[in-house]
């Protein structure tokens, strides 16, 4: 396959010709790879992905500014793409937004600091800095940001929760929205503190998008409360929770969210809508591949825990990437991955399946990628590909034990890179 190598940032992406996906490209890197005796494993971002999920997002939610939640993948290759096509940043601390300003990768008005309870001298830091809209979910916050920062623009975060959620997140964050949410803008009028709108996140990994219905009705609600006491509400922010490897699950969200949005806040009022999405980005850009260093057969009795298994064959594998390195997914996202050999099976490997257990390379027993999966045969030396590792993956990437997390390699078809930088010169 053609390419070229371009910029985005510091970093080089390989521009392709033709149309390129993932798999056909861990398929070439592989086969290099073992050609130099080289069994590292490698992650692949696949910026064509990024900018199919931002033109769906407009064309779909054409009300909606994306803020890119940055805490789910800082790669600033993603980052810089983003900021590319536009989108605003969701922060949550003095080192994301620095990632954003230093890079200057959106203006201060394109930045929310959306954390409810911050810290202290993260808040003189945002001031300093100019980055004004913040969310806040309790008095004490309100006290500490008004001694802090008393001109920064408030966003008061309710919790509205989808109790099925991947990572449900009301129990952590948010105020009750018809109680507690009208004293605290009530209390924020009294301390002369601006709230410009109301904010919602209802669970990392949402299933069921009747939250969001509820959560804008009762931001509607607020809204209403909020103006009546002077404040100048036009901001609704709906948090994140966007599917990000199933386009038909974020269309039937879209058209929910759509609805109603436009019965609650009409395009008449004016009112900026944002969302903070983070895994709708990341997590199909990018597939990880690993190489299998280890392989023993067992009886399938011990992976399938039915002793009338115990004269059939298994098999484990201990491949080079695990729970410490990308798949800490499986922990910290409740989020299990499912890997495939990368290369079919041959005259001389069978495609017959076996009971398998995939686990990661350090010495840890907590280090299981897969508990029970059906594979071909492996060998030592063989490569796994996992899709839709990006969605808080390497973000908490350790080295615990000396193993190093993948390399990232990333590439863009030549279609998309025009379309993304015809205009500008020297390209
Ligand atoms: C984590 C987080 C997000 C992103 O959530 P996704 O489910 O990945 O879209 C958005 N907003 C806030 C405040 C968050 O904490």
């Amino acid at each position: 396959m053609t390419h070229r190598f371009e910029l985005v940032g510091d970093t080089k992406v390989a521009i392709f010709d033709g149309h390129v996906d993932n798999e056909i490209i861990a398929h070439t890197i592989a086969t290099y790879r073992t050609q130099k005796k080289n069994d590292e494993p490698f992650g692949l971002m696949n910026l064509n992905t990024v900018v199919e999920h931002f033109l769906d997002w407009k064309l779909q939610l054409p009300r909606v500014e994306p803020f890119y939640a940055v805490k789910c993948n800082n790669d600033p290759v993603l980052l810089k793409t983003l900021a590319d096509l536009g989108t605003g940043f969701d922060c949550a601390s003095k080192a994301e937004i620095n990632m954003i300003l230093d890079g200057n990768l959106a203006p201060t008005d394109k930045i929310i600091y959306a954390h409810p309870c911050k810290t202290r001298s993260f808040i003189e830091h945002a001031r300093k800095y100019n980055v004004k809209m913040m969310t806040f979910d309790n008095e004490e916050e309100l006290q500490k940001i008004n001694g802090l920062y008393p001109d920064a623009e408030l966003v008061l975060r309710i919790a509205v929760s989808d109790p099925s959620a991947q990572c449900p997140l009301g129990i952590k964050f948010g105020c009750e929205p018809s109680e507690v949410a009208p004293k605290l803008l009530q209390k924020s009028a009294a301390m002369g503190m601006k709230v410009i709108g109301i904010s919602f996140h209802v669970g990392s990994g949402c299933n069921d998008p009747a939250a969001f219905q509820l959560a804008i009705s009762y931001a509607r609600n607020l809204f209403d409360i909020g103006k009546s006491m002077d404040h100048d509400m036009y901001l609704l922010d709906i948090g994140g929770g966007f599917p990000g490897n199933d386009h038909e699950k974020f269309s039937r969200f879209a058209s929910i969210i759509r609805t109603n949005i436009d019965e609650y806040f009409p395009p008449s009022e004016n009112v900026r809508i944002i969302a903070e999405p983070g895994r709708y980005f990341a997590s199909a850009s990018i597939s990880i591949t690993t190489n299998i260093i280890s392989a023993t057969k067992v009886p399938a009795s011990r992976i399938t825990k039915d002793d009338g298994d115990s004269d059939k064959d298994g098999y484990m594998y201990y491949m080079n990437d695990g729970v410490y390195g990308s798949f800490n997914c499986i922990l910290f996202d409740h989020f299990q991955p499912t890997g495939r050999p990368l290369f079919p099976s041959s005259d001389i490997i069978p495609s017959e399946e076996y009971p398998t257990t995939v686990w990661g390379p350090t010495c840890d027993g907590l280090d299981q990628v897969e508990k029970e999966t059906k594979m071909r045969r492996m060998q030592v030396g063989e490569w796994l590909y996992y899709p839709d590792m990006g969605a808080y993956t390497k973000v908490c990437a350790t080295n615990f034990n000396g193993f190093e997390p993948p390399t990232y390699y990333y590439f863009m078809d030549n279609t998309t890179w025009s379309y993304m930088y015809a205009m500008e010169n020297g390209h």
